[in-house]
């Protein structure tokens, strides 16, 4: 185990400077992969467009369906358009699924609103998919067709213009703010496996800040970007000044979205079916066929809503002879989403409290997804921050505007402007006591590398575990372990003197490496060879976004428990070490004391360890000061013995 080395010595730290390379690449691509629909744009003479697709649109249904017999795998509207007879070979919104555990109780809920089947993929127990014809793939793979499917519609825009560009494409892809390192590897691989050179992941509201402050690029200030898409919420607060977009915080949850609202929708017209066929026995929820046409007929419903007050469901032959007929207002449909609505107010609160700022501070808030078409969304949020939102930019296509704006940064073609992205949790180390370390506090600015030193915390300890956490609690227990290796081959060296220095990088794509260097002065030993070990923080271990909103929370509601509790750890490790202390000047000096100074010395000893172990798992609690003072009667028993040695070793010199 490490201990951390005290400030004054070797505490070093060093914070990434902006990262601004260029690449040499004449046009970048900008790709929102959106749950619902994906949009590609590129910067041609200083201007962001959007790429239109073979059928003239400028989104494209996120959706990817696999021919009966496996054949033929259809991407986009055409794939939406065969969705109702073809449903369980038909998916949709799978960016929820995306670096989750079949387990999560987000998509043990998906089981049943979905019409294709998820599984527990065996090795891992990731969620992966499965079509009737019985091939599995994981998530990212419909991400994967999606992607190429985007790559050609920008390569058919390049060979049009005649441009070289079209064979080798280079591409910036957005990711919503709040996925984990594991959800960011998996949609890069995915980018990779087609053959897209994917320059930048970035977060899907900061792409939007960008599309919106490069349209106006005059008006600095602070923004808020609300972002409700299908399948995902973000909220980001960012400072826009002189062309430096740096982002202050952002919060969010990767499961709540419109698709939510479909679900609800979908209960409606299932429950308003079964009330009026009281009598049949007809359960529409295991007809994957008349569940896909409920999903259509729900999601209409929802959009219509946003534009008239009233609106009429109509699916005939639902089930045999049977139709499905009703009416939904605005007003019910409001109803319908007041605890999705409500889900979204405390991350924007958070998210203004964690940018130290009052809502009164923002200047601008900007809508991005189509959810926040509706009129209610719009509403709750104007109120939320006193002020009517902008709604210049379209909330389809700003966050793909926003990625190839950031592509032309990197390509050189757009200068003056930086991008400062965030991390949205803290990432630390064990230390001893079980104490966690943070190297990189949450909305830190990235890409960061940090370096801290550290040391041993025992006397000839010859190897240390780095314990890599994520999370905001005092104690490493109540955090996520993300990831662990051993750093061995420390020469033997009292505790305190091998000087370990840890690093931690998190590149502009929030994906981070962490390693360890031993790197105590060695006489003859050539810096070079000093022992370094590193991992790339495995790509299975990220957080859920549930987790990652449940140790938010936690850490706010225990702040005062836990800095309590990390004072008892801290005492108790700095008993610890002074019993250490104690029984080696026993076991060095104890043939010279007499018999009974030191049984009370080790008495006490054995006692506080009793203690400290009490402490340490939580078995018993004891004050700080009745630790202390049995601390301290322990030292000077032991300094009053070892006095006496002194004395008894003066004078058989003497003799
Ligand atoms: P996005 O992920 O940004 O493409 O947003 C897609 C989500 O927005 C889906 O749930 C759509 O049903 C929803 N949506 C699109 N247009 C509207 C609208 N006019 N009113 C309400 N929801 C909409």
């Amino acid at each position: 185990m490490l201990s951390r080395l005290a400030r004054s010595c070797v505490k070093r730290s060093s914070t990434g400077g902006l990262h601004h390379l260029r690449y040499n690449h004449n046009k970048v691509i900008g790709i929102d992969l959106g749950t619902t629909n994906s949009a590609v744009a590129v910067v041609e003479n200083n201007q962001p467009k959007i790429l239109e697709n073979k059928d003239g649109n400028r989104t494209t249904p996120s959706v990817v369906a696999f021919t009966k017999k496996d054949q033929e795998i259809l991407v986009g509207t055409p794939a939406k358009r065969q969705a109702a007879v073809n449903p369980q070979n038909t998916f949709f919104a799978t960016k929820r699924l995306i670096g989750r555990k079949f387990t999560d109780e987000e998509v043990q809920k998906d089981l049943n609103n979905t019409a294709y089947k998820i599984i527990d993929h065996e090795a891992n127990g990731d969620a992966w998919l499965e079509t009737t014809n019985g091939r599995k793939l994981p998530p990212s793979q419909i991400s994967g067709y999606i992607l190429r499917n985007m790559k050609e519609i920008a390569q058919d825009h390049f060979r049009k213009e005649g441009s070289s560009e079209a064979e080798d494409i280079s591409a910036v892809v957005t990711v919503p703010a709040y996925f984990n390192d594991s959800q960011r590897q998996a949609t890069k691989a995915a980018a990779k496996i087609v053959g897209l050179n994917v320059l930048r992941v970035i977060n899907e509201p900061t792409a939007a800040a960008l599309a919106y402050g490069i349209d106006k690029r005059q008006k600095d200030g602070v923004i808020a970007v609300f972002d409700l898409g299908g399948g995902t919420f973000d909220i980001s607060i960012l400072d826009i000044e002189d062309g430096v977009f740096e982002v202050r915080a952002t919060n969010g949850n990767t499961h709540l979205g419109g698709e939510d609202l479909d679900i609800i929708l979908m209960k409606k017209i299932v429950e308003s079916f079964e009330s009026e066929n009281e009598n049949s026995s007809i359960d529409l929820w295991s007809d994957r066929l008349a569940i896909q046409r409920i999903r259509e007929a729900a999601e209409k419903c929802k959009i219509e809503l946003s534009h008239v007050t009233s609106t009429e469901i109509n699916i005939p032959f639902i089930s045999g002879d049977k139709h499905i007929k009703l009416t939904v207002t605005e007003e019910e449909l409001d109803e319908m989403a007041k605890d999705l609505i409500e889900r979204t107010v405390n991350p924007v609160k958070k998210c203004i409290r964690d940018a130290e700022l009052k809502i009164k501070d923002i200047d601008e808030v900007i809508l991005v997804g189509g959810m926040t078409r509706m009129p209610k969304i719009r509403k709750v949020v104007e109120e939320l921050f006193g002020k009517k939102p902008n709604t210049v930019v379209n909330p389809d296509e700003a966050v793909a505007l926003g990625a190839s704006i950031q592509g032309a940064i990197l390509s050189g073609q757009i200068q003056n402007v930086v991008l400062l992205d965030v991390t949205p949790l803290s990432l630390g180390i064990e230390t001893y006591g079980g104490i966690f370390s943070p190297l990189i506090p949450r909305n830190s600015a990235v890409p960061i590398k940090k370096q801290t030193m550290f040391s041993t915390a025992v006397d000839g300890q010859t190897g240390v575990e780095i314990r890599v956490y994520q999370g905001e609690r005092t104690l490493v227990r109540d955090n996520k372990m993300i990831g662990n290796f051993q750093l061995s081959g420390i020469p033997r060296a009292l505790k305190g003197e091998p000087q370990i220095a840890v690093s931690f990088e998190i590149d502009a794509d929030g994906i981070m490496n962490v390693s360890a260097t031993d790197k105590t002065p060695r006489e003859a030993v050539d810096e070079a060879e000093n022992n370094t070990v590193s991992i790339q923080v495995s790509s299975e271990t990220g957080l859920t976004d549930e987790e990652i909103q449940r140790m938010i929370a936690e850490s706010s509601e225990h702040s005062k428990e836990d800095a309590e509790r990390r004072q008892h750890f801290e005492n108790a490790s700095r008993a610890d070490i002074l019993c250490v202390d104690t029984e080696n000047a026993v076991e060095q000096f104890g043939g010279l004391m007499e018999a009974q100074e030191k049984d009370e010395i080790m008495a006490l000893v054995n006692s506080l360890k009793s203690k400290i172990n009490d402490i340490r798992q939580d078995v018993k609690t004891y004050s700080i000061e009745e630790i202390n003072a049995e601390v301290g009667v322990m030292q000077n028993l032991c300094l009053e013995a070892i006095k006496k040695v002194a004395v008894k070793q003066q004078q058989q010199e003497k003799k």
